[in-house]
C-alpha cells in the first residue's frame, strides 16, 4: 500500500509534511503493517499539477484504483486511516470532486509521468518506472544516429525559442574540438511559470538522464543546470539525485558503464530575469556578471569557456529521455504538424483551477482553460489570455479556440514561450496589464543596450500617464512606433520581445487604451 503525498513547492507550503508526520503517527499506532497484510509506504511525491488544491494525497491499495483526496490537513488523516486504510471505506466526503478527473481526462502526462507517481528522492523508484531505459536504447546508436532520432521526433526547443532540439544538437556536435559543454537552463523566470521546478522537484532523475542522452550524442564532457537560487527543493533534489548518480556510477567517468564520460554540476543563479538568455546565463557561470552577448558567433560554435556549447531548458531535456524509452515514432505522432509531442502550461490568474497540466499540442486554448481548468472563476466571462510569460501576448476572447503549438499562437500574436498562460476576466483593465508586464520586463532589462533600456523606461512613462489619468492624444500611435524600434534595435530577446504585450493589447483592446485617453479630456 502507498500514501502518495505532493511534496512539490505548493504541497509543502500547504502543509504536506505535516501531513506526511500525521500518516507516520497513525501507521505507528496501528500498527497498520500487521492489519492489512500489506506494508504501508508514505512517500512524497512531485507536484501532480492541481496547485491550487494542495495538500493532495493519494490511497494506493494494490489490486484497487487509487483514491485521491485534496485539501487534506493533518486533522483529517486520522479518518483516511481508520475508515479508508483499516475498513475499505472511503471518506467520500473528502474525496477529490469529479473536477479532479477532469483536470486529468484531457492530458497527456508524458514529462509529469513520474512527477505525482514516484518518490522524487529515490533512485529505485526512478528505476521501477522505467527511468534509465531511454539512456541505455540511445547508446546503443551511434551519436549520430541518435541526434537523427531527436530530428525524427520533432522535439522543439521548450525554453520558448521553439527551435528544433536535433538540429541545434547537430550544430554542436559538428563544431571542432572534444572540449564541448552542455547546460540545461533551469532559470524560468516568467511571473507565474514553474513547470521546470516542478519536473526538478518531482523527477531530477529523468532531467539527468535527458542530459546524459544529449552529451553522448554532442560528444560534451561537462554539463551545468543553471538554477535559479528561488528553487531551494529543485536545488536540493537535483543535487542529491546528482550525489547519487556519483555514488552509483551513473555519472562521471565511464557513465553506467556505457562507455562514456559526463561530469555534471549545478550552478545557482542569483534571480536575475535575463539569467535565462543563453549568452548571459554563459557569462553568469562564468562569474561574470550576467549580461548578454551579441551573436553570432553562437553558443554551438563559441560558448561557455570559449567552447561549442549545447543550452536546452529542462523540459526540453526531460521530453529526450522518453523519446528514446518510447521511440521517435511513437513522440511524433503526438501534436500537430509543426509542433510535436505534449507541452506542459502554468496556468494563472482568474481561472478555477490554477496549477499546471500536460497536454498534447494542438489542444484549443478553451479546451485548457474550460475543459482542463474548470473554466474562468466566479463563472465571469473569460476575456483574454497572455501567453508566453511577460514577453508574449495577449490573447483575446475571439483566440479562445486558438491551438495551442508554436505555429498557430505565433499567427494570432502571441508565442508558446516557456508555457505561462495567465488568463484575465470580464473585469480586468488591458492597459493596465500591459503596463504590469512592461513594469517586469523595464525592471530586469540588464541596461547594456540603450534602446531597451531607455525605450522600455518611456514606454512605461507613457502607460503610466495613460493609466493615471493624464494620456495625450497620439499616445497609442506613440507606443506603437517605438515597439516597433525597440524589436528592431535590441541586443537580446528581453528587449527583442518586451513590447509584445504593449503591441497585442493595442492590437486587440485599442478601445481600452482610447476610452482611458477619451475620459481624461
Ligand atoms: Fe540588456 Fe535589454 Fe539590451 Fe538585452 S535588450 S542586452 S536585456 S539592455
Amino acid at each position: 500500500l502507498r500514501v502518495l503525498i505532493c511534496q512539490g513547492t505548493g504541497g509543502l507550503a500547504s502543509g504536506a509534511q505535516a501531513v506526511e508526520d500525521a500518516f507516520r503517527a497513525e501507521f505507528e499506532k496501528h500498527g497498520v503493517e500487521g492489519k492489512v497484510g500489506k506494508r504501508c509506504t508514505v512517500v512524497g511525491t512531485g507536484c501532480r499539477g492541481l496547485c491550487a488544491n494542495d495538500v493532495l494525497v493519494d490511497i494506493c491499495i494494490p489490486g484497487q484504483e487509487a483514491v485521491t483526496y485534496d485539501f487534506v490537513k493533518p486533522e483529517l488523516v486520522t479518518q483516511i486511516v481508520e475508515e479508508h486504510i483499516l475498513k475499505g471505506e472511503v471518506v467520500a466526503k473528502k474525496k477529490a470532486g469529479p473536477y479532479y478527473n477532469k483536470f486529468l481526462e484531457k492530458q497527456m502526462r508524458v514529462v509529469f509521468s513520474r512527477c505525482g507517481t514516484i518518490d522524487a528522492e529515490s533512485l529505485d523508484d526512478f528505476l521501477a518506472h522505467e527511468g534509465f531505459t531511454g539512456i541505455k536504447k540511445a547508446v546503443k546508436m551511434k551519436p549520430q544516429e541518435v541526434i537523427d532520432e531527436v530530428k525524427k521526433s520533432g522535439l522543439r526547443g521548450r525554453g520558448g525559442g521553439g527551435f528544433p532540439t536535433g538540429v541545434k544538437w547537430g550544430f554542436c556536435a559538428a563544431s571542432p574540438g572534444d572540449d564541448k559543454y552542455l547546460i540545461c537552463n533551469a532559470d524560468e523566470g516568467d511571473p507565474g511559470a514553474f513547470m521546470d521546478r516542478s519536473i526538478l522537484e518531482g523527477d531530477p532523475y529523468g532531467l539527468i538522464e535527458g542530459m546524459m542522452i544529449a552529451a553522448y550524442a554532442i560528444g560534451c564532457k561537462n554539463g551545468y543546470v543553471y538554477v535559479r537560487a528561488e528553487y531551494p527543493l529543485a536545488i536540493q533534489r537535483l543535487q542529491k539525485a546528482i550525489d547519487v548518480c556519483y555514488e552509483k556510477g551513473f555519472l562521471g567517468k565511464d557513465c553506467m558503464g556505457l562507455g562514456f564520460d559526463f561530469d555534471l554540476k549545478i550552478k545557482a543563479g542569483a534571480g536575475a530575469f535575463v539569467c535565462g538568455e543563453e549568452t548571459a546565463l554563459m557569462a553568469s557561470i562564468e562569474g561574470e556578471r550576467g549580461m548578454p552577448r551579441p551573436r553570432p558567433p553562437f553558443p554551438a560554435v563559441r560558448g561557455l569557456w570559449t567552447k561549442p556549447t549545447n543550452i536546452n531548458n529542462v523540459e526540453t531535456f526531460a521530453n529526450v529521455s522518453f523519446i528514446f524509452y518510447k521511440g521517435a515514432d511513437w513522440y511524433s505522432s503526438i501534436g500537430t504538424e509543426g509542433t510535436k509531442g505534449t507541452k506542459i502550461f502554468a496556468l494563472t490568474g482568474k481561472i478555477k483551477h490554477t496549477g499546471l497540466v500536460e497536454v498534447p499540442a494542438g489542444i484549443t486554448m478553451r479546451e485548457v482553460i474550460y475543459d482542463v481548468c474548470g473554466g474562468i472563476l466566479n463563472n465571469r466571462k473569460f476575456k483574454a489570455v497572455q501567453a508566453g510569460g511577460p514577453s508574449g501576448g495577449c490573447l483575446p476572447g475571439e483566440a479562445i479556440d486558438a491551438q495551442v503549438d508554436y505555429d498557430s499562437l505565433i499567427k494570432a500574436g502571441a508565442m508558446m514561450g516557456s508555457g505561462g498562460l495567465v488568463v484575465m476576466d470580464e473585469t480586468t483593465c488591458m492597459v493596465d496589464i500591459a503596463r504590469f508586464f512592461l513594469n517586469f520586463t523595464r525592471a530586469e532589462s540588464c541596461g547594456k543596450c540603450v534602446p531597451c533600456r531607455i525605450g522600455l523606461k518611456n514606454m512605461l512613462d507613457i502607460l503610466e500617464r495613460i493609466t493615471e489619468g493624464h494620456g495625450r492624444e497620439g499616445d497609442i500611435e506613440l507606443l506603437e512606433d517605438m515597439c516597433v524600434d525597440i524589436k528592431k534595435a535590441s541586443l537580446c530577446g528581453l528587449g527583442q520581445t518586451a513590447p509584445n504585450p504593449v503591441l497585442s493589447t493595442i492590437r486587440y483592446f485599442r478601445d481600452e487604451y482610447e476610452a482611458h485617453i477619451k475620459d481624461q479630456r
